[in-house]
This record gives C-alpha cells, sequence and structure tokens, in this order.
C-alpha cells in the first residue's frame, strides 16, 4: 500500500530596496554586476570599529510599502538585532537585522494558480541588510558569479576547488537594505510557489521598490519543503533549497524536491534536515550542508541603534500613497472593460503598461480595441526592438488616433498595422504616415460603383456563372476590385455594392 503525501513548501523571498544609499551608511547603492568591485564602500559598511550605523528613512518606507502591500500588521515599535556569524563576506562578523519585532506580520497575498485562488499567509516582513559578494578563483580562473555561502563552503570542505587563488570579496554589496519575505507553508506545489514568487516581484516592481532582476541577485527566492501524509496535521523533516536564479527554477527545483523526498519515505528511508542546492544543468538538487553544520545565531538587540518607532500616520500616508496593485487593476479592467482574465493578465503584468492603458482610455480609446492592438501588435514591435513601453515613441493617444481611422474607415485594418509600424520607428502621427504613403482607402461609393461595374463587364464569363449559381465567385470579383484600386479599396464597402451590382439583373 502505498500512502499519498502532500507537500507542505514556505518561501523566503530576499529583496535588495533600490534606494540610493545604504541601510546604515551614505554610501551609494551600485549595480553590483557592473559597477567595479569595493568603489562604493565606507568604514561603516566594510566593519571597521568604532563606526556607527544610522537607519535609510526612505529603506524604512519602502519596507513599510511592502508590509502594507502584502497586508501585514504593521509594528510600531521596531528593533534592530545582530545575527552573529563569520564569514568573509560580512566584514562586521554580523549582519544587522530583525529578529524578535520585524515591521511587519500576519499579511496574506492571494493568487491564482490553475484557475483557482490560493490565500497564502505572510509571517512577517522584516528589514536587514545585505552582505558582500564573493568571487570563487577556481584552477587559476575567475567564476563570476553569486555565491551563495554554501557553494563556498562546499568548495572548501568537499570538493577542494580552491588549490589556486581562493576568494575575491567585493563589499559593493555589503550594507544594501534588504527585505526578507517569509510566508507561512501555505504552499503546496511547485506551481503555487512559482505563482506566489512571480506575485511578489510583480508588487515590488509596482511599488518602485526592487527590480525583480532574479538573474542580478536583487530578488532571491528560497523554499523550504517538506512532506507529509495527506491529511496529517505534523510537520515532515524539512530541506532547504539555494542557487535558484529563475521562476523556472524554483518550479522545478521544488517539484523534484517534493519527488525525491517522496521517493526516500516511501522506500522506508529518512528525509535529512538539509540545505540542497540546485544543480542548473542536471535539474536536481544536491546536499550542500547538514544540520549539523548550522549555525547559531546569537541574536540579540543592536546596541548601536535605538529602537525605531514608526508614527501612525507616517504608516497611514504611505497607505494612502500606495499605487493601486496588479490584482486590483485586473479585476477593475474585467468588471468595467470587459477583458477575459487572460488579456487582464497580460496588460496589468508590468505597472508601466497598465498605466499606458489607462493613458489610452481617458484618451477616448475603446479599451477591448486598445488591448487588441497592445497585445496583438505593439507587444511584438517592442520584443522585436527589445524596448519596454517607457522607451517607445507610440504615445497612447497617437494609437487612439490610429484606431479613430480605422473605425472611420479611412484606412484598412491591414494598413493600420504598417502605420503602426511606422508610427514605431519614425515617431510621426498616423494622419502624417497615412497621408505620406497614400494609405487612405477608398470609401466613395460612386468611385467605387464606377470601377465595380467595369469589373463586372470585363468578366461576363464569371457574371453568368455566378447568377447561374457559383457564389463562390464572390471572393474573385472583390480580388478584382482590390486589385484595380491597389488594395486601398474600404473591404466592407466592397462587399456591399458587389452583392447590389451582381444581383441587379443587367
Ligand atoms: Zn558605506
Amino acid at each position: 500500500m502505498t500512502t499519498t503525501y502532500e507537500a507542505v513548501i514556505g518561501l523566503e523571498i530576499h529583496a535588495e530596496l533600490m534606494t540610493n544609499t545604504k541601510m546604515f551608511c551614505g554610501c551609494r547603492v551600485v549595480d553590483s554586476v557592473e559597477a567595479d568591485p569595493n568603489t562604493a564602500v565606507c568604514p561603516v559598511c566594510s566593519g571597521m570599529p568604532g563606526m556607527l550605523p544610522v537607519i535609510n528613512r526612505r529603506a524604512v518606507e519602502f519596507a513599510l510599502r511592502v508590509a502594507l502591500a502584502l497586508n501585514c500588521e504593521v509594528q510600531s515599535h521596531n528593533i534592530f538585532a545582530r545575527k552573529n556569524y563569520f564569514y568573509p563576506d560580512l566584514p562586521k562578523a554580523y549582519q544587522i537585522s530583525q529578529y524578535e519585532l520585524p515591521l511587519g506580520l500576519n499579511g496574506w497575498l492571494d493568487v491564482e494558480v490553475a484557475g483557482e485562488t490560493r490565500r497564502i499567509g505572510i509571517r512577517r516582513v522584516h528589514m536587514e541588510e545585505d552582505t558582500g559578494k564573493l568571487t570563487h578563483l577556481e584552477r587559476g580562473h575567475l567564476e563570476r558569479g553569486h555565491l551563495e555561502r554554501g557553494h563556498l563552503e562546499r568548495g572548501h570542505s568537499q570538493s577542494g576547488h580552491l588549490e589556486t587563488g581562493g576568494s575575491l570579496v567585493d563589499y559593493n554589496r555589503s550594507g544594501v537594505p534588504l527585505l526578507e519575505i517569509v510566508s507561512e507553508p501555505d504552499i503546496r506545489s511547485g506551481e503555487e510557489a512559482r505563482a506566489y514568487a512571480v506575485a511578489i516581484r510583480q508588487i515590488l516592481r509596482y511599488l518602485n521598490v526592487n527590480s525583480g532582476d532574479m538573474e542580478k541577485g536583487v530578488l532571491r527566492v528560497e523554499p523550504n519543503i517538506s512532506v507529509r501524509p495527506a491529511g496529517s496535521q505534523t510537520f515532515g523533516t524539512r530541506t532547504e533549497l539555494k542557487n535558484l536564479n529563475s521562476f523556472r527554477s524554483l518550479a522545478e527545483g521544488t517539484a523534484y524536491e517534493i519527488e525525491r523526498q517522496i521517493g526516500i519515505l516511501n522506500a522506508g528511508g529518512q528525509i535529512v534536515q538539509e540545505t540542497r542546492g540546485w544543480h542548473e544543468g542536471r535539474r536536481e538538487t544536491f546536499s550542500q550542508r547538514t544540520k549539523e553544520e548550522a549555525e547559531d545565531y546569537r541574536y540579540f538587540p543592536e546596541p548601536d541603534l535605538p529602537p525605531l518607532h514608526i508614527a501612525p500616520e507616517w504608516v497611514e500616508a504611505i497607505r494612502t500613497s500606495l499605487p493601486e496593485l496588479p490584482q486590483s487593476k485586473a479585476a477593475r479592467y474585467m468588471a468595467d472593460w470587459g477583458l477575459s482574465a487572460y488579456e487582464a493578465g497580460v496588460v496589468t503584468e508590468e505597472r508601466a503598461v497598465a498605466e499606458w492603458l489607462e493613458t489610452a482610455v481617458a484618451a477616448g480609446g475603446d479599451p477591448k480595441t486598445v488591448v487588441n492592438w497592445l497585445i496583438n501588435n505593439l507587444f511584438s514591435l517592442m520584443n522585436e526592438h527589445k524596448q519596454s513601453i517607457e522607451a517607445i515613441k507610440v504615445t497612447p493617444a497617437g494609437l487612439v488616433d490610429l484606431i479613430k481611422l480605422v473605425d472611420d474607415a479611412t484606412i484598412s485594418h491591414s494598413a493600420a498595422k504598417t502605420v503602426l509600424a511606422e508610427m514605431y520607428s519614425r515617431g510621426a502621427t498616423a494622419e502624417t504616415i497615412v497621408a505620406a504613403k497614400g494609405l487612405a482607402q477608398i470609401s466613395d461609393a460612386d468611385a467605387l460603383s464606377q470601377i465595380i461595374n467595369q469589373t463586372l463587364v470585363d468578366n461576363p464569363d464569371q457574371v453568368q456563372a455566378y447568377r447561374d449559381g457559383k457564389t463562390t465567385l464572390k471572393g474573385w470579383f472583390v480580388g478584382q476590385v482590390m486589385k484595380a484600386t491597389r488594395g486601398k479599396a474600404n473591404p466592407a464597402l466592397v462587399n456591399q455594392l458587389l452583392n447590389q451590382a451582381l444581383s441587379d439583373p443587367q
């Protein structure tokens, strides 16, 4: 008899906050991949003795935005704590974090998974500082990357790759404001883990506090995973998964780990509590650190920082200034504009796209039509040119003007696509391009009737065949008229006039 298992998954998400300066000093926050190493460092963030930290107010404001957007209760009394451990990327030998009194508690986020809404609890949102970044010298080669601690320890203790040179450390990232968002263990599958992490990333980007760039490591997602017999209320032994640098890896790594654990239990084995890494190439997890090596962080209140009191008025001011969030926008677009769930999801993925759309609708565009043009045409032009919507020359009002030319039959739908591509590359208005390229349709009924009559006169056999019942010839006649007008005839009008002409007994 085989047992049915259910997975129990919680996610820890670390997000760097895009402030100008670091969490506790005046150093600028720089791009950790592009900036030269150790160029944004001072005595505070490099851990010189006797230096005193000062809390970055902007970082607290950013953290508050996130806590409120995730429906957390905001704690007015905040304490920073020292998390002690010794590691070369941490010059002070402790990280300033929040432990017993975090900024936000008991929040939640609804996510859609396979058409179903799942509410995931948010246990806590707290502030801390990021560590430096290690670069691993391996057999004389420099392997740049986001090396997590587990990686390097493995290098030292197991695979012995450090014969030549050791490690380089860059403290540019040391002290960058970092937010940790810890979910409740409410997640049940790799796909749910992905949906939750994607939704968190989207909210962070809407709030302008994080770029969401997982490749650069500014957003890091670590699931802890256990399985238990379905219906059981106790927790199984859990493993933590690291080195996930994409949502795909998060979903696959989590699914892999669930299956691995079930396999062990079904074979009568026991799960070892450990940290496991995700091997990108082999697409499997491997052991990095077992529980015996896990640190005791000896947390205690940070003596160099006073308790942080957050005024309720400040919290309320931030709450009222929050932008409308993607889920609420999507629901509104579906209710007010009749968008499908798919369309609403696509146009709210990026805040800038949603705002572009709203501007177009405010300029008089029909929401459904504007969305069709966005999804079917503008997005492919943006993809082709690798541009975001903020960077393009087509304005919301410009697209609305183009749509009006189609609606009043000045140009055909297919001509409008040509015009849009031209607007995209040149930034000219639709009217200018239509005039310059002579794309205006012939919508003059008299002019078209003349062309149609001439077509019928020129093709008596086809007319006879049509009148004898071969009605499929209709398309052929339309084609002849379009040819005669070099594609500029208004197709609806051609159809209507042809129907009349062909049914008129001559
Ligand atoms: Zn500094």
